[in-house]
């Protein structure tokens, strides 16, 4: 007779089960409130501390992995990243550039008005500007909506004041006829 032991080591039976598992957290509410809070209470214990860690390191190490040899996860990751971009101009003025007025979210990028974005970037723990507003802890005034040429251009006339008026962006033709293309989103 089998031990109970090998039915585990099959790793169809473990995909199936697993399976089972996945379905039942998608659609049974009380089910996934159960192991929310159990998972919650394995990783407040200290005694996971090591296995945590050693998960989280495993899993970065994976993620890296996959992002430089996945073009389709890289580019899934910009257009998940994008659509909180484009919640966030919506917040400060609406997905549009305010010097040339192009409306392509995929170039659009939040400016800090003042300067001090990289100094900003580089206190931020999350690295997303975007998140930041959404929260609501950010103060909305400092803020606005330009492309990355027109930022570029921004930016050099704040570093070198002289060069101020001097040029701006013209496109030839705002891409997508000025709109964002229609799978967007
Ligand atoms: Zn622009």
């Amino acid at each position: 007779m089998p031990s109970k032991k090998s039915r585990w080591s099959s790793k169809a039976f473990r995909d199936a089960y697993n399976a089972r598992r996945r379905k039942r957290y998608a659609i049974d509410a009380a089910y996934r409130q159960k192991q929310l809070t159990l998972a919650r209470g394995w990783r407040a214990n200290p005694t996971h501390a090591v296995a945590l860690e050693r998960y989280r390191v495993k899993e970065t190490k994976r993620r890296k992995k996959q992002w430089h040899n996945d073009p389709e996860y890289r580019r899934a990751h910009f257009y998940f990243q994008l659509s909180y971009r484009v919640k966030a101009f919506e917040m400060i003025g609406g997905a549009e550039c305010v010097r040339c007025h192009v409306k392509d979210p995929r170039i659009l990028e939040i400016n800090h008005i003042n300067g001090g974005g990289y100094q900003h970037f580089v206190k931020s723990k999350t690295k997303s500007l975007a998140r930041e507003l959404l929260r609501g802890d950010a103060d909305l005034s400092k803020y606005n909506v330009m492309c990355r040429p027109c930022n570029a251009l921004d930016y050099i006339e704040r570093r070198f004041p002289d060069i101020k008026g001097l040029a701006s962006i013209r496109w030839k033709k705002h891409p997508n006829g000025n709109k964002p293309p229609a799978n967007l989103l």
